[in-house]
């Protein structure tokens, strides 16, 4: 893979380890002329007990270390600037080794906390009620860039606090970069190594990209999908370029097709914008679309930002067509917004156009 060859293929700068898989921090083990097990332990440090320096690891032998830091580094993100909604939400916004930055937020909520993780700078696609969609794409993020806003998130919890939930719908289109995905997951969910969690508390949110839904399935979390609209004309208006690679339904064909396990159900999200799909007649269409599939229903309520058009349905629309979708006996949930003040709610991650960053900048508070 890309990522493993880049750190390890010159020696002129030190590997990067967090940019290695198992198989090469394994290599990278043999090269040391080190027994096989000294690879899991390594993995342990940065996983399990997100060691940033290598001197940290005593169970590797004094000269064992000094070999490794001759060679190799723990290269954390540095810059984090964290912004704390009055809601208790929090934006963490990292700065990657190439100067981009990307998003994560934690979202407490009675007894869980959910870290929603970005998976690209920007969006390949161009829904036109999200922010990130606004910046195009900028580049993916590599499997060590996604954990380490997991680790970094980690490290600067209150000592009472564990992440519950992971949700994979911060900036990107995850399923446009599957292979840093899938790896992520498994540092994720590995037990050996790993953080060991279980895929039942990770969920991975996709616009859309139908044929790789089936990629999905092995990895075991959760799957949600951002319907949005119930018409492909309506759809096309909204999701434009997704749309054009999967209609309504060949995207529903492929959630027919998706081998969910027998107690398990998929998610539909589907946004409220006031006035444009939040009519009685879209909810009924929802509920004939999604007929005969095990899901569950989460409406988002748009989250408004500046210099989009799109509004907020009212509270009354909202509840209206919740209960429609619900007397047709589909389970069907309004998430709340989180982190709106400090543009940390779904859809409002990304950059700003200059003219109004001022206006958002007076309702934030950054801390170091
Ligand atoms: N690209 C993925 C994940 C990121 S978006 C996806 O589309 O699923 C995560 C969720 O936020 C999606 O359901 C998306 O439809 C929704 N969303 C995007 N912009 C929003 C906004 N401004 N207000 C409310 N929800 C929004």
């Amino acid at each position: 893979m890309d990522y493993e060859r880049d750190s390890l293929a010159s020696h002129t700068v030190p590997a990067n380890l967090l940019a290695l898989d198992e198989e090469g921090m394994g290599r990278l083990v043999q090269q040391f002329g080190w027994p096989r097990y000294r690879t899991g332990q390594i993995m342990r440090w940065l996983y399990q007990r997100r060691a940033k320096d290598i001197n940290q690891m005593t169970d590797l032998g004094h000269a064992e270390r000094t070999a490794l830091a001759s060679q190799a580094t723990i290269p954390r993100v540095t810059g984090c600037t964290v912004f704390r909604s009055i809601d208790h939400t929090r934006k963490l916004v990292l700065t990657l080794s190439d100067g981009l930055t990307v998003e994560t937020v934690l979202i407490p909520d009675e007894n869980r906390l959910t870290l929603c993780v970005s998976t690209q700078v920007g969006c390949t696609l161009d829904c036109g009620f999200c922010l990130t969609g606004t910046m195009g794409l900028k580049r993916n993020l590599k499997p060590h860039e996604i954990m380490e806003q997991v680790l970094t998130a980690q490290d600067r919890l209150d000592p009472s606090e564990r992440i519950t939930n992971l949700v994979f719908m911060g900036m990107g289109e995850p399923l446009a970069n599957m292979e840093a995905l899938s790896e992520a997951i498994r540092r994720l969910t590995n037990k050996r190594w790993g953080l060991g969690w279980s895929p039942r508390r990770i969920t991975v949110s996709t616009a859309g990209l139908a044929a790789r839904l089936k990629d999905i399935a092995p990895l075991g979390v959760n799957l949600a999908i951002s319907l949005n609209a119930t018409t492909d004309d309506q759809r096309a208006s909204l999701m434009p370029a997704v749309n054009g690679i999967a209609s309504l339904r060949t995207l529903l064909a492929a959630c027919r097709r998706y081998p969910l396990p027998p107690t398990r159900r998929l998610t539909f999200e589907y946004v409220l914008l006031a006035g444009v799909n939040d009519h009685a007649d879209d909810a009924r269409r929802l509920i004939k679309l999604v007929r005969g599939i095990a899901c569950k229903i989460n409406l988002i309520p748009f989250n408004e930002f500046p210099g989009n058009p799109f509004r907020r349905p009212s509270e009354g629309d909202i509840s209206a067509f919740q209960t429609i979708v619900r007397q047709a006996g589909l389970d069907v949930f309004v998430r709340k917004s989180r982190g709106r003040d400090v543009l940390g709610a779904c859809g409002q991650l990304g950059n700003l156009a200059p003219q109004y960053a001022e206006h958002v900048l007076t309702q934030i508070e950054p801390r170091c």
